[in-house]
């Protein structure tokens, strides 16, 4: 099964997919848990010019095509092959985040699914867990190392993420699933298990 968390920074996202994790290892199953550009070497490179801010302003579209370039790779070398193997991939952030940031966010629309489309190669999740939480509440949980950098991105931008993240849940109703993350670690963690535990019998 491939499993991917969706929802912008601050919310909860990486306690929950360790959560997750350990809830798989001990039912036996062979955990990856990744995230992009997910340790592949040209990954890594294409993320550090994504990051780079010391050259020129990176155009939208650029920065569109370099995050797909580095989930092409990200696929082909690590998700597609544990797939195939049989085991239990979770991503932190997938092809969700680029329709949210891009193509929402940066306003670039929907070539971001039909570039996205030759990135992904048919590999979508089977359940995508999405961390809601208000714009306002996120940026109270963020974390320092992000701060910065935050804060260079205004507010409507944000806005515009989060109303991507409501489009795309309706959007995928079957797929992506809401998760209120204002409650404690302890009741999203049941709703997840619950909804995994679901897929597993399916
Ligand atoms: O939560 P995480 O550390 O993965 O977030 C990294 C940041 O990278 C996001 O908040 C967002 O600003 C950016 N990002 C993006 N487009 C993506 C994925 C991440 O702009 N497709």
């Amino acid at each position: 099964y491939f499993i991917s968390f969706e929802g912008v920074d601050g919310s909860g996202k990486s306690t929950q997919i360790k959560k997750l994790e350990t809830f798989f290892f001990n039912k036996g199953y062979q955990v990856v848990l990744t995230r992009e550009p997910g340790g592949t070497k040209i990954g890594e490179k294409i993320r550090d010019i994504i990051l780079d801010t010391s050259n020129e302003k990176m155009t939208y579209m650029t920065e569109a095509l370099l995050y797909a370039a580095s989930r092409a790779q990200h696929v082909e070398q690590i998700i597609g092959p544990a797939i195939e193997a049989g085991k239990i991939v979770i991503c932190d952030r997938f092809v969700d985040s680029s329709v949210a940031y891009q193509g929402y966010g940066r306003k670039l629309g929907k070539c971001i699914n039909v570039i996205n489309g030759y990135a992904v190669n048919g590999y979508m999740p089977d359940m995508t867990f999405l961390m809601r939480v208000k714009p306002d509440v996120g940026s109270g949980r963020i974390k320092d190392r992000e701060r910065d950098r935050i804060e260079m991105e205004n507010e409507d931008f944000y806005k515009r993420v989060y109303e991507g993240y409501e489009i795309l849940e309706k959007d995928f109703p079957g797929r992506i699933i809401g998760i209120d993350a204002s409650q404690t670690i302890e009741d999203i963690e049941k709703t997840i298990t619950s909804h995994i535990e679901y897929l597993l019998r399916n």
